[in-house]
């Protein structure tokens, strides 16, 4: 699975952050960003869990 945040549409909830930080980060401009667009599947359930938790879909997976 590739991941990224569209940092546009980002409001800087936190959701991915607190559910998935191992792959979402916080960038200098205080919005989500991925530490690596390619996630392991172990934690594709989660990953999915945050792009589908995330209220303005600011989160794409492939
Ligand atoms: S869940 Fe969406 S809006 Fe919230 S911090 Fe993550 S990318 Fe940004």
């Amino acid at each position: 699975m590739d991941v990224k945040v569209i940092q546009d549409l980002c409001i800087s909830c936190g959701l991915c952050v607190s559910n998935c930080p191992e792959v979402f980060s916080w960038d200098d401009d205080e919005k989500a960003h991925v530490s690596s667009e390619q996630v392991n599947a172990e934690l594709e359930d989660c990953v999915q869990d945050a792009a589908d938790g995330c209220p303005t879909d600011a989160i794409e997976t492939t």
